[in-house]
């Protein structure tokens, strides 16, 4: 795969090099110049074949110039592990569950497949991979995971002291083995401001083969264009031909994927993204004005994203053409109010809890069928954690009826470790260095 900026066309790199730099120089976004569209053929059979047989044919049509048949297949029986159920809560309604993997949100998908793709590249070049990465929540735990045991890497991981829930702790300081999670005395953003330091900084530059697992990676996105292929998979076994995906949108990187797989073939409907007061997207639908703002706090926390990062590459999936886009994608927001009102209507519906990035899905796909729905078309909202890890939204009442999965139960604060630090960039500069 050959990819481009976004912001020069003429600045090209390989696979490997985007994934190791995550972001070109230009601070662009890495695009695939051509990509490869299923056969006919495949498109008309697919619902015959297994997830891990849909995920490795399409991702060998997405990578066969940089690894070999038998090398992308053992990443994607690693990477595919768990399945992605599609949930059927009305006849034409089904939630897609992608929270069965060990972080329990669907960020495991990109970051297990980010973490073998680096590893074999590492591997070849026969060198220790560091990974420096800071979190606020969600993306470190499934980074942790991700990376957990993948021989050839190493993992830090910077948190801010009392801003993660106490399971997302739990899942980034019980590991041990290759992973190693430090604690700063600091916010989210002195966090981010060490790991940006780490990177220019020329003693680490040079003793440390570092890089990023930044979220706007590309391998972080093709892994996540195999559900896509999956649900509407099932869907087509249950009798559907047609089928709109609606997306619970932050960074816009889960939908990116989605409309990848779009351009790769798969006849999807309309996809629909879903966003809380963040409503960036939701407000140029409106006016054509895309006007990046602050982002603001809400119960959804992991879509509080005020300048969503893959818009860019959305946009550049339609040619820049607005009227285009908006044939294919609807988007609409929810406030804090409405999400709470509806993880209660789900409840009392389906006796089924969602999160509360699921619940504002399920506000979407609701609209969604009012305004636009066919009559023998399914849709399909995809619910991107289980609920157990935004204990503090819910009722006592629902809370009560969530069950931890196993792999909570298992996290035991006795084996937690961690490295307590002020936020301050030499302290940590040691440390690396010391325990390189
Ligand atoms: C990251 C995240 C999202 C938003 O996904 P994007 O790809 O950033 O749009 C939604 N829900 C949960 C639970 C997440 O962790």
């Amino acid at each position: 795969m050959k990819l481009y900026s976004t912001n020069n066309a003429d600045n090209i790199v390989g696979f490997q090099e985007a994934v190791f730099q995550s972001l070109p120089k230009d601070k662009g976004l890495y695009m695939p110049i051509e990509l490869p569209v299923m056969s006919e053929d495949w498109l008309n059979s697919f619902e015959n074949f297994s997830f891990q047989e849909i995920a490795k044919d399409v991702c060998y049509e997405l990578l066969k110039d940089d690894f070999s048949k038998e090398d992308l297949d053992k990443i994607v029986d690693e990477v595919i592990s768990f399945p992605a159920p599609l949930n059927f809560l009305e006849k034409d309604l089904a939630v897609l569950e992608l929270f069965h993997g060990p972080s329990f949100a669907f960020k495991d998908f990109g970051a297990r497949f980010m973490s073998r793709v680096m590893a074999h590249f590492s591997k070849k070049e026969d060198q220790l991979l560091d990974v420096l990465v800071a979190t606020s929540g969600d993306t470190g735990g499934a980074v942790a995971l991700g990376f957990l045991g993948v021989e050839g890497t190493r993992v830090t991981i910077l948190y801010p002291k009392g801003k993660v829930s106490p399971i997302q702790e739990l899942q980034l300081t019980t590991n041990g083995k290759n992973i190693r999670a430090i604690e700063i005395d600091g916010t989210f953003d002195d966090c981010q401001a060490l790991v940006k330091q780490a990177f220019v900084d020329e003693d680490l530059q040079s003793q440390l083969n570092l890089t990023s697992a930044n979220s706007i990676n590309i391998a972080r996105l093709i892994p996540q264009s195999f559900y896509y292929f999956e649900a509407f998979a099932h869907a087509k076994r249950e009798g559907f031909d047609k089928v709109s995906f609606v997306v619970p949108s932050g960074n816009f990187g889960n939908i990116t994927a989605g409309i990848l797989a779009y351009k790769m073939g798969l006849k999807v409907k309309h996809f629909i993204a879903a966003t809380n007061a963040n409503d960036t997207v939701p407000h140029f639908f409106e006016t054509n004005e895309y006007q990046p703002k602050p982002s603001v706090q809400t119960l959804s926390n992991a879509m509080d994203v005020g300048s969503p990062s893959n818009w860019v590459r959305v946009m550049e999936f339609f040619e820049n053409d607005v009227d285009d886009l908006k044939s294919k994608i609807e988007s609409f927001s929810y406030s804090d109010k409405e999400t709470v009102e509806a993880i209660k209507q789900i409840d009392e519906k389906y006796n089924y809890i969602a999160c509360p990035h699921t619940a504002i899905a399920w506000k979407a796909a609701k609209e969604y069928e009012l305004k636009k729905k066919d009559d023998k078309e399914l849709v399909v909202f995809l619910s991107t954690a289980h609920p157990c890890k935004f204990p503090e939204v819910f009722s006592e009442e629902i809370r009560s009826k969530i069950s931890n999965p196993d792999a909570v139960k298992e996290l035991d604060e006795n084996n937690s470790q961690k490295v307590a630090m002020e936020n301050n960039f030499e302290e940590l500069k040691l440390w690396l260095l010391d325990n390189a």
